[in-house]
């Protein structure tokens, strides 16, 4: 049983709304299939060309949720891409997964929901790309389903550190949230958030999970990716945690890429803005609200 779990009868009624609340999360937050949204072929060939060109230094760039495209040197990482969400996202992604499937060497998830393991964006990588996939244990279903070989896994465990491609990773904790920012009923141990050593920064993407003292004792965050939705830590918490870590770069994600609705606003609505006000004048500077597409440049010194 794990911690979460309430009991007795008053427990019990709690319970058994909140598994109510529960079906929503998996059936919003899981994939489902259709047609393929494709990318603006214009602006992608220059986002394309952009990253092709980047051979020195941290790059990031946002594709959208919890996406991004992260190049150190010549390698290039995708955390939790849905780059070929079928009719689900508002807009489509910056490029699209064939587009940078030839580039990509690590495909990095969090957990299995579909808006983090994408079932149609993996499905291309595995066809299009020589990617390797690190996923954490609790996405090991998923992974089979959509026919990842094993060769092409490296399975990543809480607080467990590890190299792919010659970078280290510290794999973080990550406990599943909620509506009012309860742990949800069936968080998962096993899923993960990652830091990522690239040179001599650090890119820290905690996916999806309450807030955590596994998160406020990292060390040293250059880079924050952070999720400021009811689900995740919302405004208290992300003011809690980037005063704590005082990143080089805060950028918010799990924003403005699904349409936004009273069922699904805790995982779709963020509230970046609403962080930033309450953040001191020196981290507003650091802060920045990136669409997608567009570069963040962190140099080496
Ligand atoms: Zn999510």
């Amino acid at each position: 049983m794990t911690g979460y779990r309430c009991r007795g009868s008053v427990a019990v009624a709690f319970a058994i709304n909140l598994a109510s609340v529960f079906v929503v999360v998996a059936q919003e937050e899981r994939g489902s299939v259709g047609s393929i949204v494709s990318a603006d072929t214009a602006r992608a060939e220059a986002m394309l060309a952009e990253i092709r060109g980047h051979t020195n230094g941290l790059a990031l760039w946002w594709t959208g949720h919890n996406g991004w495209l992260i190049k150190s040197d010549g390698v290039l990482i995708g955390t939790d891409l849905v780059l070929a969400d079928p009719g689900r996202r508002k807009n489509p992604p910056p490029v699209s997964a064939e587009q940078i499937a030839p580039m990509l060497n690590v495909s990095l998830i969090t957990h299995g929901h579909g808006d983090h393991f994408n079932g149609p964006t993996t499905r291309i990588l595995l066809r299009k790309s020589k990617c390797v996939f690190v996923l954490p244990t609790s996405c090991l279903d998923e992974a089979k389903q959509f026919g990842i070989p094993a060769e092409r896994i490296v399975v990543a465990h809480p607080r467990e550190s590890f190299e792919i491609q010659g970078i280290k990773v510290d794999a973080l904790r990550a406990i599943h949230g909620n509506k009012r920012g309860a742990v949800y009923f069936d968080a998962n141990l096993e899923d993960c958030g990652y830091v990522l050593h690239l040179g001599n920064k650090t890119v820290m993407q905690p996916g999806d999970s309450v807030l955590l003292e596994d998160h406020l004792f990292v060390k040293h965050v250059n880079v924050l990716l952070f999720s400021p939705t009811e689900h995740n830590w919302l405004i208290e918490d992300s003011v809690t945690a980037i005063q704590s870590l005082e990143p080089d770069v805060i950028l918010p994600q799990h924003r403005d890429t699904y349409p936004t609705n009273e069922q699904n606003r805790f995982w779709t609505k963020g509230f970046p803005f609403e962080v930033k006000e309450r953040l001191p004048k020196e981290l507003q500077k650091r802060f920045r609200v990136v669409e997608m597409g567009e570069r963040v440049f962190v140099a080496y010194q």
